[in-house]
């Protein structure tokens, strides 16, 4: 630190001052430590000079930079943009990049884009301006893997939700397929006889047809539920998401013995979500619910109410359920791989919360139970804000 030791040197002289002289001094010193590039520009964009992060960073050596337009710098759009930003800043003094720093894309001598954080200050006087770029290429992949990370455990959460409701999607299927059979031997029977009834038949396409698209529509569900990559952010009617999870969920609700209800508020605004992850959230609490309360042979009653709502700031998608509720103190619920069930893998709530909290919202559950009244059965939540501002 010889910024110290100089200082120390000169026990008694005024600190500040002496430490100023010194950084006056070695200016070039300092620049060439920072780990940032540092480009200094004269008003017209030509570079000035540059320290030696910008050599290492860019892959220039000084000397080639000197005089250049800084816009060598900067990809396309980037560099036909740049002359209209220092235009801007001349005629109208509205700052755009300049004294406020964003995130942009450069690029190096050998062609290769990359990603940066740029800072652009004035010097005092107004004919030259220094830039600070900092490096964000391990920032952005480290963001990248993170989110490709998330979206393959979300992926494996799909597909185990999936895995549970194989039975009751094969028996969704099985009984089209088996009235399709049925009516094709009916239409066989009818041809094969003399006085063959041509409306009989035609009925009976028509309701062979019916089956098909049924068989059809339930594939499709579960293929779009299963490969859609999440990630795509746009306005969504939760109340038609609720209608399309729904009707996925309802095979395996009836398969249980279940009844369930989608009660949806009429006339709410839309949100911006990603549809493949909230319906994932919604898939997730239905599934929970139905284990619930098959688990103790739904003695409370069998109904399952989906409820949307509009809460101050919120649409609130809630599930009500007549199980036992959740266990008394359980606070670990959102916990991944807390599960209190066999063949659980506890990960299905623990990625629902990560989804809420990426989308600025919340989730929740409370325990309905009161037996005077008669209810029984926890209420799990979640909540999308409407400004996501
Ligand atoms: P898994 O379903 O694999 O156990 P989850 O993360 O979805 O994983 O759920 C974690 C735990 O939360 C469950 O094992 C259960 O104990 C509890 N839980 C979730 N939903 C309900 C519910 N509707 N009623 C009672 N307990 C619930």
């Amino acid at each position: 630190m010889p910024l110290v030791s100089r200082a120390d040197a000169f026990a008694g002289v005024d600190l500040e001052l002496e430490g100023q002289d010194w950084l006056k001094e070695n200016a070039a010193t300092v620049l060439d430590a920072v780990v940032d590039a540092i480009v200094t520009m004269s008003a017209d964009g030509a570079i000035q000079s540059v320290n030696q992060a910008t050599e290492q960073l860019f892959g220039y050596a000084a000397v080639e930079l000197a005089g250049q337009p800084v816009t060598v710098l900067m990809p396309e759009p980037y560099r036909s943009q740049h002359q209209r930003y220092v235009s801007n800043y001349f005629e109208s003094g509205a700052p755009r990049i300049i004294g406020i720093g964003r995130e942009l894309v450069a690029v190096r001598k050998d062609g290769v884009e990359f990603p940066i954080y740029l800072a652009v200050s004035e010097i005092p006087g107004g004919e030259y301006f220094v830039g600070i770029i900092r490096d964000l290429t391990e920032q952005k992949a480290a963001q990248a893997a993170l989110a490709e990370q998330k979206e393959q455990v979300a992926q494996v959460g799909r597909l185990a939700t999936m895995g549970e409701m194989t039975a009751s999607i094969a028996h969704e299927i099985n009984q089209p397929l088996a009235a399709i059979a049925m009516y094709a031997q009916a239409v066989q029977r009818l041809l094969d006889r003399s006085d063959a009834d041509l409306g009989k038949i035609r009925s009976a396409i028509e309701k062979l047809n019916v089956q098909a698209l049924r068989a059809g529509d339930v594939i499709e569900r579960v293929q779009r539920f299963v490969q859609n990559e999440a990630g795509e952010r746009q306005w969504v009617d939760l109340n038609q998401l609720i209608l399309d999870i729904g009707q996925l969920a309802q095979g395996d609700a009836r398969m249980h013995g279940i009844d369930l209800r989608l009660e949806r508020t009429e006339q709410l605004p839309e949100v911006m979500c990603d549809p493949v992850q909230i319906q994932q959230v919604l898939l997730n609490q239905i599934r929970n619910a139905i284990d619930a309360m098959f688990d103790i042979d739904c003695v409370h009653g069998n109904q399952i109410r989906v409820a949307s709502q509009l809460i101050q700031g919120y649409i609130q998608v809630a599930v009500a359920d007549s199980g036992p509720g959740v266990a008394d103190g359980d606070g670990q619920v959102f916990t991944a791989f807390h599960t209190t069930k066999p063949e659980g893998m506890g990960m299905g709530l623990a990625i629902c919360k990560t989804i809420l909290e990426e989308h600025g919202g919340e989730i929740g559950y409370y325990n309905n139970a009161d037996l005077e009244q008669g209810r029984y059965g926890a209420v799990f939540f979640f909540r999308i804000p409407l400004d996501m501002t």
